[in-house]
């Protein structure tokens, strides 16, 4: 069961018009009459002790100690089994019940037995005594009620009748008996639902209290573990912001600290160039290939930093008219000492003028890579061609190899991370296997398409379609 709908359950159960069982109900009587039973029936007990006392030594009526019999002999039964037994049996209640009525039958008799003495009206008094404080403490349900109260009095008036022959002062005064079992059963009646209620609200009280108590603990339960769970949040997040702080870090470290000392690299093995120009051709291999080297491990930084941007949303582009030849020219300048190392040549056919409505940042990595590629994969002495013009609103930038070419099941996957494979180019250059992919996410961030077509052996060509 979840949470929730255990809740609401709990809300379901809390209604007041569920029933409650009879089985708590009746425990709840034999409880009460348990309690205290041994003082009330000792009390009892010496009350009528009193009596035979008086009806043997004072009042001299030695008959009616058969009448208190019945009731002395329950009542001692009674006291030695509820010192015998500790538990509430419903066998108690039973017998307090049957004792009660002992006592009321013991009164009829006392009235049947006096019906001709002068004070006969005293003995009827006692009777309707009896009657009325039995009836306050009398704990049986409306059928054994009716038994109780009507049956005893017609069983008296048939041996009034049959037996007795009772003048009408008699007969008047015993009926006076009448309105009290009356008044009696009523009383009994209201005792009994009075009790009802009570014990029903203490019930549903009880109820609600262990209720209440479930859903405090479960609600400290939860929040506890709500405690733990932040407790948990907050250490993560400490340890997520120390790891966005050393990401920032590395960042800056890539994008200052080892970007300027390739730049300088790049541009002191090019000086080496041109300011030796008689070396021997030990010497030209070797700085061609510090020149490689460093092109290619310059790239290969700045696109690991751009692609990491990129993940985490740190790119920021600011569009503005970028005229394209200009950028193609500074581009094809960094690229063009990879070129000049590999004998290969660029050439250009940009309009002059020719604006787009772009990122320069992301452009100019977008066209370095392709170009760079180009340069990579065309032997040596190779062409690599740059254009760009206008069509349908549209720049469109091309850039042409007649290198190796790409095989056409390789081409599906050049876009895509995971699938994007990388292979060494003409002259053993290494790569990642990054750069196309982020040439695509370039240039969908400039709302623009990117293609390839290339046959193997042949060459290849990417087109560049952006908005003017
Ligand atoms: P890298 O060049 O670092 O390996 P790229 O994403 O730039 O990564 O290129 C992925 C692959 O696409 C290359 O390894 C290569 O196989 C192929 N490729 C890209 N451009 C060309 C090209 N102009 N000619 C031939 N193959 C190319």
């Amino acid at each position: 069961m979840t949470e929730n709908s255990s809740i609401k359950s709990d809300f379901a159960e809390n209604s007041l018009n569920k029933a409650i069982p009879d089985q708590s109900y009746k425990k709840y009587i034999h409880d009460i009459t348990a309690s205290h039973l041994s003082i009330k029936i000792l009390l009892a007990l010496i009350i009528l002790g009193y009596f035979v006392f008086c009806d043997l030594f004072i009042l001299d009526h030695p008959y009616s100690l058969y009448t208190r019999l019945l009731p002395i002999s329950i009542g001692l039964i009674l006291l030695v089994y509820h010192f015998r037994t500790k538990e509430n049996r419903p066998a108690k209640t039973k017998l307090y019940n049957v004792f009660l009525l002992s006592g009321t039958l013991m009164m009829y008799a006392k009235t049947l037995m006096h019906i001709d003495d002068p004070d006969y009206a005293g003995y009827v008094t006692g009777l309707i005594v009896v009657l009325f404080l039995v009836s306050l403490d009398l704990r049986v349900g409306l059928r054994n009620a009716l038994f109780f109260y009507f049956i005893p009095p017609l069983v008296t008036a048939l041996l009034v009748w049959t037996f007795f022959d009772p003048g009408l002062d008699q007969a008047t005064t015993l009926a006076n008996v009448l309105p009290m079992l009356l008044i009696g059963f009523v009383a009994n009646r209201i005792q009994h639902n009075f009790r009802y209620s009570i014990f029903r609200s203490n019930y549903l009280l009880n109820r609600e209290k262990h209720r209440t108590e479930r859903l405090l603990n479960q609600t400290r339960e939860k929040n506890q573990q709500l405690n733990q769970a932040n407790k948990e949040l907050s250490a993560s997040e400490t340890a997520l912001k120390k790891a966005v702080e050393m990401k920032d870090k590395m960042f800056s470290v890539i994008a200052h600290d080892l970007r300027s000392p390739f730049n300088a690299l790049l541009g002191f093995s090019s000086l080496l160039d041109e300011t030796n120009p008689a070396r021997s051709p030990e010497e030209k291999k070797i700085t061609s290939l510090i020149q490689q080297t460093s092109h290619t491990l310059y790239n290969l930084t700045d696109n690991l930093l751009n692609w990491a941007r990129s993940q985490t949303n740190e790119i920021y582009l600011h569009p503005e008219q970028i005229d394209i030849k200009e950028l193609a020219n500074e581009t094809a300048e960094v690229v063009g000492m990879q070129a000049r190392a590999k004998g290969i040549t660029i050439h250009q056919e940009i309009e002059s003028g020719l604006m787009a409505w772009v990122d320069r940042e992301t452009l100019a990595v977008v066209v370095r890579n392709i170009l760079s590629n180009a340069v990579k994969y065309s032997k040596r002495g190779g062409t690599v061609h740059i254009s760009a013009a206008e069509e349908s609103e549209q720049v469109v930038i091309k850039v042409s190899d007649t290198g190796t070419g790409i095989a056409r099941e390789i081409q599906d996957k050049l876009f895509n991370l995971n699938r994007n494979p990388s292979h060494p180019g003409t002259e053993q250059e290494t790569g990642t296997g990054l750069g196309l992919i982020l040439c695509r996410t370039f240039v969908e961030m400039n709302k623009g398409t990117i293609a390839v077509s290339s046959e193997e052996g042949k060459g290849s060509t990417f087109t560049v379609t952006l908005p003017a």
